[in-house]
């Protein structure tokens, strides 16, 4: 019998094919309830997205910087972890699938240096978590390239971007030794509407390991393999991520290259991050840039149509590229979903394992508490300057107290919540651990004079309320005729040894402390100093490498649910087995007191026997016991 399988616009797991077979009534009657439960089932599994869908959407992270696990109850705006972004994005792609929407998932590097899941170099506990996430293209960011341990990490024969394969791009980074690209320089991302050909850039940036090489974008726009790509296999839009500001000079480098080799009609959307901020931008009338924050505090969808559509629509084109900022906030991208329900089976398994890598990993534990909100963007003279708090209660709580730390205003990373401080809570304060060195008996006046050195260039425009430079003192700050011992990190050491060299010859080559790190300093602070009129609870610490205790870092599996059910079914067992055991138990007791009870009966009896020969009848007393 030829069979004929009938397509289905429904979710491919959930529908059974049908098939062209003579049927009886009572069959004709099953197979009308059954499409009707499976209507029933597609229609709930409808959700209306308030969203600006066009013929190409994608949805994007940038600078997530390790926030994977959310910002949790302190900053409720931004309660939403990696597993309810996983939920959010799998019901836009269930929505696309059944509405024929091409919808794709980027992310758009820097995902290390911020929170104490990976720090020292060290990603491993990371990346399993980032794995779980569908993305279809992903970039590299500065931050992945500054330290050896993460690029040898990442690169490892079964590693990181052996994970992605042809997802993870990099357009302009390669291998130095090779020369080789470390990712895919490009892809097609081939959707049901659209076919976009997909490239991430890095800025040029200078200051990475040197284990591999950023190309420049000038010269790799300039590139054979740029030309073919954009000349080759037919496509409908590109799609460029750009670790760069939405504003970078470099976009209009790469798009004119594309423009000069493709024409002024190919729809080109960019993907920008690194500056931190929300941003968008329309570089010509059919391209768009489009920056989605830092930190997961934004899930940014934005839109574009494909060359047919601006072929049909001409100038109007430009309209057609949209997007959105999203808040992400579970509330938020609930309603966004338009359903009541947010959480997927994947995305509530993901947000399980992140808390849990969290709570062993002993981040959760409470280390301190401050009574009120610290911003790293506040002036100076601000009650709620974080950079105030560390001048007037970090550094004076040291035990040099002739110590004096000059940091870059760039040192402290995020701000200080309100409340219990969590181990995290530190570390994202400064996340970067940097080794600290140090200048011994530098006279106040040379200090003076670095100072206003050092904050006499160019102002630089992040964080504009602050100098470049801040100066804290352990003890007081005498100005004439004193002396302290200076004190930066490794990121700031040689600039200042240059001016301090310049000012103060006798000073000599800073040494290196080996007790304390821009992240120590921190933690350490809060294990002492308890700033609220309450002590609480504190939680079981873990085996951070800032935690109490340096153990070896605990091993952390994923759950694996056919473990976790022969868990169960061993625990019923034994169960049963002990309660089995406990009824024999019962019952020989039982057995043995019958026994000794008859044994006993029987000696009275003869006791009895034996009086009563002697002794006459007995007679028995009543002591008021009752039986
Ligand atoms: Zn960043
Ligand atoms: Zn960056």
């Amino acid at each position: 019998m030829k069979r004929t399988p009938t397509p289905s616009a429904s979710r491919v797991t959930m529908v059974e094919p049908c098939y062209s077979v003579t049927m009886n009534p009572t069959q004709i009657l099953q197979a009308a309830i059954l499409s009707f439960i499976l209507l029933l089932d597609i229609a709930s599994s409808i959700v209306s997205p308030n969203l600006p869908f066009g013929d190409v959407n994608v949805v994007v992270l940038t600078d997530v910087h390790s926030w994977v696990g959310g910002h949790g109850t302190k900053e409720p705006q931004q309660d939403a972890d990696y597993g309810d972004i996983l939920s959010f994005f799998e019901r836009l792609k269930e929505y696309s699938l059944i509405n024929g929407h091409d919808t794709w998932f980027v992310v758009n590097g820097d995902w290390i240096d911020g929170t104490g899941l990976a720090t020292n170099g060290d990603p491993s506990k990371l990346i399993p978590l980032l794995e779980k996430m569908p993305w279809d293209a992903l970039n590299v960011g500065n931050h992945e390239l500054y330290k050896k341990e993460v690029i040898t990490y990442m690169t490892q024969p079964g590693g990181y971007v052996e994970w992605w394969g042809d997802r993870f791009l990099t357009s302009n980074i390669v291998h130095t030794n090779s020369m080789q690209p470390m990712g895919n320089p490009y892809r097609m991302l081939r959707g049901r509407n659209s076919t976009v050909l997909t490239f991430a850039f890095l800025y040029n940036m200078k200051d990475n390991d040197q284990s591999v090489t950023v190309k420049e974008v000038e010269s790799v726009v300039k590139e054979a393999w740029f030309k073919e790509a954009l000349r080759g296999e037919e496509y409908d839009a590109i799609l460029v991520l750009a670790h760069m500001g939405a504003q970078d000079p470099l976009l209009a480098v790469i798009l004119d290259e594309i423009r000069m080799q493709t024409g002024s009609s190919v729809p080109v959307q960019f993907i920008t991050g690194h500056t931190h901020k929300r941003g968008y931008f329309k570089n010509d009338n059919v391209s768009a840039s489009f920056e989605a924050g830092r930190f997961l505090d934004t899930v940014g969808f934005c839109s574009f149509p494909n060359r047919a559509t601006v072929q049909a629509v001409g100038s109007n084109a430009t309209n057609l590229f949209k997007h959105t900022f999203l808040d992400a906030n579970v509330q938020v991208l609930t309603d966004t979903i338009g359903e009541p329900k947010l959480e997927t089976e994947n995305g509530s398994d993901l947000s399980t394992f992140i808390a849990r890598v969290r709570e062993e990993m002993g981040l959760e534990e409470n280390i301190g508490c401050v009574e009120q909100f610290y911003y790293t963007n506040r002036s100076l003279d601000d009650e709620d300057s974080l950079w105030a708090f560390f001048r007037d209660r970090v550094m004076p709580s040291q035990e040099n107290r002739n110590g004096l730390a000059l940091l870059g205003k760039g040192s402290w990373r995020y701000d200080l919540p309100a409340g219990v401080v969590r181990l995290d809570d530190a570390i994202a304060v400064s996340p970067f651990n940097e080794t600290l060195y140090e200048w011994k008996r530098i006279p106040s006046e040379i200090i003076v004079a670095l100072n206003e050195t050092l904050n006499g260039g160019e102002h630089l425009p992040y964080l504009p309320l602050l100098p470049n430079y801040i100066m804290a003192s352990a003890r007081p700050f005498v100005a004439v005729g004193d002396f302290y011992d200076v004190l930066t990190d490794v990121f700031e050491m040689p600039r200042i040894q240059e001016h301090l060299t310049d000012l103060f010859p006798e000073a000599g080559p800073a040494v290196r402390l080996n007790d304390t790190t821009t992240s120590t300093i921190w933690v350490n602070f809060f294990r002492h100093n308890w700033l609220c009129r309450k002590k609480e609870s504190t939680k079981k610490p873990g085996l951070h490498p800032f935690g109490p205790s340096n153990g070896t870092t605990p091993r952390i599996t994923e759950r694996d649910p056919q473990l976790d059910q022969f868990r169960l079914v061993f625990a019923c067992v034994a169960f049963f087995a002990v309660v089995l055991l406990a009824s024999v138990n019962v019952r020989q007791r039982g057995t043995l007191y019958s026994a000794t009870v008859r044994q006993r009966e029987q000696h009275t009896f003869d006791a009895l026997q034996e009086y009563e020969g002697d002794e006459g009848p007995f007679q028995l007393v009543n002591y008021g016991i009752v039986y």
